[in-house]
């Protein structure tokens, strides 16, 4: 995941969202986005790495309704960033529930039903059940129903569209966006998102790509293909669901107009690499959850046992931990102690 919003000059100026991407060289960087920006602060001041600490605490204190408010204990601040972190080489200024409210964000509602995910290629078996899982903990996540459409066969993808590099083919993430998704959207989408097992990329100059979306159009990408083989072992295969759904709920929170987060440890921080989104939490800080519940139009506490139970079912032990507890503390029915994360 996760990166800040982009914006595209290319592919009809949608917004896109580029994932986590290693080794970027920084002028093809800009030329797909316009809001990108290198900070650069002073290298023996660790305050110059993050100018945005100031916001990001403000932020912080914003006065939510009662249930949220109640969280906060057990939730990190945004800590200060290492030196190849998102916030040290981006520029965010966050987003508040207030000003969120005030955005006219993507919801559902009569016209915008369903998600839907669109498998693209062949999946190994223990990949499809991560593509089910994922589809299942989205549909607890944004309470909608969440249906898995027929595959796309790889061979959709024109040649002009795949690549070989690092040893493997790679899928051409923006044509996957404009010229498969677009025009095969659902009317009723809320959001339309395609899986791959396959590696993408989103054009000249870029490496790799974790997936991407375009939210004025509601479709999104992302590919399965570096979160490790599920295969491997029982460890294995948690670790590229939680990697999964981690991505799919912070890119779809994009397409619901959620923009990055910098005031707490939160499942809608930018993240810059693979190390950094291993250690962002599954779960939203209280405004980003503000912000989501207010939209969606669902009561955090029925959401949180349905997420505490998926996550015993899939043995993500901690993370369900940590939705006990801000169940508890939503029903304030018994004292809770700070986390430790
Ligand atoms: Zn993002
Ligand atoms: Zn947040």
């Amino acid at each position: 995941m996760y990166q800040r919003i982009l914006f595209s000059v290319v592919a009809s100026s949608v917004l896109v969202l580029v994932l986590g991407i290693l080794g970027l060289n920084f002028l093809a960087r800009n030329r797909f986005t316009e809001a990108t920006k290198l900070s650069g602060g002073d290298e023996t001041n660790p305050e110059d790495k993050w100018p945005g600490r100031r916001r990001a605490r403000l932020l912080a204190r914003e006065k939510l309704p009662a249930k949220y408010q109640r969280l906060k204990p057990i939730h990190t601040l945004m800590g200060m960033p290492g030196p190849s972190d998102w916030l040290a080489c981006h520029e965010e200024s966050g987003q508040s529930l207030r000003v969120y409210k005030r955005q006219s964000p993507v919801r559902p509602g009569k016209r915008l039903t369903t998600i839907y995910i669109q498998p693209l290629g062949k999946f190994t078996e223990e990949q499809a059940k991560i593509v089910r899982l994922s589809a299942e903990y989205m549909g607890i996540y944004f309470n909608v129903p969440v249906k898995i459409k027929s595959a796309f066969p790889l061979k959709m993808v024109p040649r002009k569209a795949r690549r070989q590099r690092f040893g493997h083919e790679q899928i051409l993430s923006i044509w996957v966006l404009d010229k498969l998704l677009r025009p095969c959207r659902p009317k009723d989408a809320l959001a339309y998102i395609a899986f791959t097992g396959s590696d993408l990329w989103p054009g000249r100059g870029w490496n790799f790509v974790y997936g991407q979306a375009s939210l004025r159009a509601r479709v999104g990408v992302w590919s399965i293909h570096r979160n490790g083989d599920p295969a491997e072992s029982e460890q294995m295969f948690r670790l590229c669901l939680l990697r999964t759904i981690k991505t799919a709920t912070h890119e779809t929170g994009h397409i619901l107009t959620m923009q990055h987060c910098i005031a707490y440890d939160c499942n809608m921080n930018g993240c810059n690499h693979r190390l950094e989104s291993d250690t962002r939490p599954l779960a939203l800080c209280p405004i980003c959850l503000a912000k989501l519940c207010w939209n969606i139009n669902c009561d955090p506490a029925p959401r949180f046992e349905k997420l505490i139970a998926f996550c015993e079912k899939n043995k993500l032990k901690k993370e369900a931990g940590f939705f006990k507890k801000s169940l508890q503390l939503i029903q304030k029915t018994q004292p809770v102690e700070k986390a430790d994360r």
